[in-house]
């Protein structure tokens, strides 16, 4: 089962000074989508390779951290693991290190996708994103809109409200409506004022969330093997049982997703069945 916690992160029994939590923020979403180049303009340097390549430039995993208005931010950067392939080997692995580079767990799920570019694949990301992060995943996700530029000054408020795509509707009502957009090319004022839009979406969630991070049982798994390597342990046969656990959620969280998706399926089929009769019903009453 899935809990969102507190974070605790950065108490000392020492007594010494309480360290500040970093805010843990994941990119996740379809490889070209722009992650890479969005962790950058987040971290304003080029800290994560970002191409327009056939072949996904991002291979594993990546951390890096920045300080902003004081508070420090730690990005996680994602290789191909939303993507409409069978689960391997690999594909495990790397979700073993993104959860170890996020423990105890991400606030933000900042999901990427190319603005006016929302397709198949990105309804797989999402389903993808469950998946790995489990029921309660969508609570933490912000969606980011690359190449704003696209935009040309109109509002993205605006833009979405005209846009007809089932699948993108869908995704930003499960979200609760949290999206911002990245020209990932700016520089300069421009990328600190996106930055800070993007900061007021994230504090705007906090509130929701009470300072709540994502904690699931991988995360919490993911907490206590970084205990254990950092008290010195020698960890090889530890670090084999999470990937096995890591192996074991995954094929879980997947089975539960499509016994939800089966039952909604299903009240969908039953409510189809009602609607010729309520349709007659509504019809006669119009006549009468
Ligand atoms: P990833 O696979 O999701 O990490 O995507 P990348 O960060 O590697 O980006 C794929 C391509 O999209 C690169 O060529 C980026 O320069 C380009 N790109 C990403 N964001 C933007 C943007 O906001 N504007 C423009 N013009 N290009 C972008
Ligand atoms: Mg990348």
């Amino acid at each position: 089962m899935e809990v969102s916690q507190k974070d605790e992160e950065g108490t000392m029994n020492t007594g010494a000074a309480k360290a500040a939590a970093p805010l843990r923020i994941v990119l996740v979403g379809k490889s070209g989508s722009g992650k890479s180049a969005t962790g950058n303009s987040i971290l304003g340097r080029m800290e994560f390779m970002s191409k327009l390549e056939a072949k996904c430039v991002t291979k594993k995993c990546q951390q890096a951290r920045r300080t902003w208005n004081g508070r420090s931010i730690l990005v996680v950067d994602t290789p191909p693991i939303f993507e409409d392939m069978p689960p391997t080997q690999d594909w495990y692995q790397d979700i073993g290190d993104c959860y170890l580079l996020s423990a105890p767990g991400p606030h933000v799920l900042l999901l990427v996708t190319q603005l006016g570019r929302f397709t198949a694949q990105d309804i797989i990301a999402v389903r993808r994103v469950k998946e790995v992060f489990g029921a309660e995943a969508m609570r933490h996700v912000i969606v980011l809109f690359t190449r704003k530029e696209d935009l040309e000054g109109e509002p993205l408020a605006q833009y979405l409200a005209n846009v007809d795509n089932a699948g993108l509707s869908r995704l930003l009502r499960e979200c609760g409506r949290r999206f911002c957009a990245f020209d990932n090319k700016a520089t300069g004022d421009q990328q600190r004022q996106q930055l800070e839009q993007l900061m007021a979406q994230v504090e705007s969630l906090e509130r929701e969330l009470q300072g709540a991070f994502l904690s699931t049982l991988l995360s919490q798994e993911a907490q206590l093997l970084l205990q254990q390597k950092n008290g010195g342990g020698e960890c090889s046969e530890e670090h084999r049982r999470y990937l096995g656990l890591v192996q074991r959620e995954l094929k879980m969280q997947r089975q539960d997703l499509n016994e939800a998706q089966v039952n909604c399926l299903r009240k969908r089929l039953h409510r189809l069945k009602c609607w010729p009769v309520s349709l007659i019903s509504s019809h006669l009453d119009l006549v009468m």
